[in-house]
């Protein structure tokens, strides 16, 4: 059963906003682009293990996914998670296409696709870096520790598999056969080491310790807000820079005229400068004339606030997907 959901990745909303404000001469523009193909195909390859994970029987496997966890001074991540009452297992997803070597010695993982070249860290290393950090997290939060194995899922079925290790394929496996590989886990594992009631225990844990990450998105691309476009964005014709008339948004490209067109202007500001701003900050960043039509949308928008009136800071609602009404974008 799930225990917890994967929301749409956060870095791939503040990468589409990224994209979306830069101006289009902006030299970081083709990587920015290309990183965000390379989230984006991760994402896939985690709901591809979401679905077939579906096929286990819901009673005996708790799911959670997508899980960020703190081990000391150090934040470990693990895509997903199962309980079962005889032990654990880890899954890092990777959804790479082209060829894959796994090189033991060079502990990487190295990928040609279209005659190119590109390394990664190994996955298997990866993912038992984050069995080392879950064990402790166990530990430290007074859990019994079960075995616990790890597997790489390897989610696109065209993936040509390449390696001078010949136990890789212990710890990597293809999609179609993860739960295949899962039920010869199984039949290796008689006793319970756990009852339902200390699951119940340690995935309540997990979900409340979970800390989601809020990437500065401006920085990892060594970007500032003077390289995004200000304004209102028209929803019709993409144009930024819509006018606040009394009530109402107007484009002066194309004449639309729009209600709720600041929505999105506001999310952006939170994704890409930073998770509050003041009526000042606002202001600014919708290129709205006067402090007083500022306020006046703050206090349509009902977002979460702190401060007495004067110097009032205003939260991205933590619920950001239902505040803004934002669709996942989710494929299964
Ligand atoms: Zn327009």
């Amino acid at each position: 059963m799930i225990i917890k959901d994967r929301d749409y990745p956060i870095r791939l909303r503040k990468l589409e906003a990224l994209i979306n404000r830069l101006y289009d001469h902006n030299s970081k523009l083709p990587l920015i682009k290309d990183d965000y193909k390379g989230w984006k195909s991760g994402y896939k390859g985690e709901l591809n293990t979401d679905y077939r994970l579906s096929f286990l029987p819901e009673k005996d496997y708790w799911i959670l996914r997508d899980l960020r966890l703190t081990d000391d001074s150090w934040k470990f991540q693990i895509d997903t998670l199962i309980l079962t009452r005889r032990y654990f297992l880890l899954i890092e997803t990777k959804n790479h296409s082209g060829a894959l070597l796994f090189e033991k010695d060079s502990e990487q993982m190295i990928q040609t696709k279209q005659d190119k070249e590109k390394a990664y860290d190994h996955p298997v290393i990866q993912v038992n870096k984050q069995k080392w950090h879950f064990n402790r997290w166990l530990q430290a939060n007074n859990f019994k520790v079960p075995l616990i194995h790890t597997l790489v899922v390897i989610s696109n079925s065209s993936t040509i598999i390449k390696t001078d290790d010949p136990f890789l394929y212990k710890y990597v496996v293809k999609g179609d056969v993860l739960v295949d590989r899962i039920m010869k886990i199984d039949t290796n594992h008689f006793n319970e080491f756990f009852q339902d009631k200390d699951l119940k225990k340690i995935s309540k844990t997990l979900v409340k310790k979970h800390s989601p990450f809020h990437p500065d998105i401006l920085k990892i691309y060594s970007l500032s807000p003077a390289d995004l476009q200000k304004g209102v964005q028209c929803p019709s014709c993409s144009y930024f820079g819509m006018k606040r008339m009394k009530w109402i948004w107007v484009c002066p490209h194309c004449l639309l005229r729009s209600k709720a067109a600041h929505h999105s202007a506001v999310l952006d500001y939170f994704l890409l400068i930073k998770p509050t701003m003041t009526n000042q900050e606002l202001k600014d960043f919708l290129l709205l004339p006067t402090s007083r039509s500022s306020g006046n949308l703050l206090s349509t928008l009902n977002l979460p606030f702190s401060g007495a009136t004067k110097g009032r800071v205003y939260h991205m609602p933590k619920d950001k997907e239902t505040f803004f009404h934002l669709k996942s974008p989710k494929k299964n």
